[in-house]
């Protein structure tokens, strides 16, 4: 049989393993940050009739450059953007692997806030950047100055920044984002995967975009609309970032199918975003009930927490799958990520870290 390391594959994939959250079929599965929700029956119906409306049409290209996706989306964010300073694509990965065919590549660098989402530096993998895992400062937090004294010794062409950040939680203080716009020799990048979660008080980069025409905000559809099957993420930034992704892009990346059922759930978004509040109470009583349990919990802005479990995290992940709850194990010796669910699905989640401190792992 051949094996992987049979093929002629790229030097810098040899040996790596693929991007892979277990996917197990247990009963609660609070590991990949997904809405918890189901899509409500009238979405369903609505999206169904959008999709159904474009099968005659299949023997035909989409719109390459998804304009009614993008006014769709635009309208949605406010904050004065419009069709052409958004761009589209299947999930907010594919976004900002453009992003990096454009703006990284052979020769260039990606800098990130180590720890950050797990994607970033295995997209820069892909595209050939040189990633640069720069750290965070006490308790994951990351201050003005020592994100500015990181980019400034790097020179990356593209910065990272996570707000609210994954596995941590936490939003970024937008002086922080306002410093690294200031001392970035290239393109900064706010991955908002998590931003409808965030606590009151927070501020979005959108509000920012006018002045700074080097910044992209990712965003994405599979979180707060539970909309994750459905794959769309998109960007806002100026309208030069959209032509530079567009050299890119792959022509008809985003099927009709997709576009139709983005729209469709976009125009429910009353009903889809109506989940954000329920699972936002549920993240800060994970946050209470944890400390209460004399836990270390890291602030959470997102529909997730990270918390010290106090003792060997693979061995708590195991304990908790083994009660049917699986949450995920970052690599962060001594720390697990729970996604917040339904009440449900938190008290199943208490319940499991209950017995493994009265019984220890
Ligand atoms: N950014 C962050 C910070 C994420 O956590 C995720 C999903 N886990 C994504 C981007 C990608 O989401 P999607 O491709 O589904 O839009």
């Amino acid at each position: 049989m051949t094996g992987l390391s049979d093929l002629p594959i790229r030097d810098d994939l040899r040996g790596l393993s693929p991007y892979g959250a277990p996917q197990l079929d247990v009963p609660v599965r609070l590991n990949t940050n997904e809405n918890s929700y189901p899509m409500p029956e009238p979405v369903v119906e609505a999206i169904g009739k959008a999709v159904a409306a474009e099968l005659r049409d299949l023997n035909r290209y989409p719109d390459r450059d998804a304009l009614a996706l993008r006014a769709d989306l635009a309208a949605y964010l406010g904050h004065g953007i419009d069709a052409e300073g958004v761009w589209a694509a299947n999930g907010s990965n594919e976004i900002q692997q453009q992003l990096l065919q454009a703006f990284g590549g052979p020769g260039r660098s990606a800098l990130g806030f180590t720890p950050a989402y797990s994607m970033h530096p295995l997209l820069a993998l892909g595209t050939g950047t040189r990633w640069v895992p720069a750290r965070r400062g006490v308790d994951f937090g990351l201050t003005a100055d020592e994100a500015v004294a990181q980019v400034r010794e790097h020179h990356p062409d593209v910065v990272f920044l996570c707000s609210p950040n994954n596995p941590t939680g936490t939003a970024l203080d937008p002086a922080v984002i306002a410093a690294v716009l200031d001392v970035a020799p290239g393109m900064v990048v706010v991955d908002e995967a998590y931003a409808e979660f965030a606590r009151p008080g927070t501020v979005s980069a959108l509000a920012v975009l006018p002045d700074h025409p080097r910044l992209v905000v990712t965003r994405t559809m599979s979180k707060a609309f539970g909309f994750a099957g459905g794959r769309l993420g998109y960007l806002a930034a100026d309208p030069a970032v959209v032509a530079a992704v567009q050299l890119v892009r792959l022509p008809y990346h985003l099927s009709a199918l997709t576009q139709a059922a983005a729209r469709a759930a976009l125009a429910h978004r009353e009903a889809l975003l109506g989940t954000v509040a329920a699972i936002s109470q549920q993240r800060d009583r994970i946050v209470t009930e944890l400390r209460r349990r004399n836990l270390r919990v890291a602030d959470s802005d997102a529909n997730f927490v990270l918390y010290e479990v106090g003792g060997d995290q693979s061995v708590a992940w195991r304990a908790l799958l083994d009660q049917g709850v699986l949450v995920r194990d970052v690599g962060l010796p001594g720390w697990l990520r729970v996604t917040a669910g339904t009440p449900a699905e938190t008290d199943a989640f208490l319940a499991a870290m209950d017995k493994i401190q009265r019984e220890g792992t």
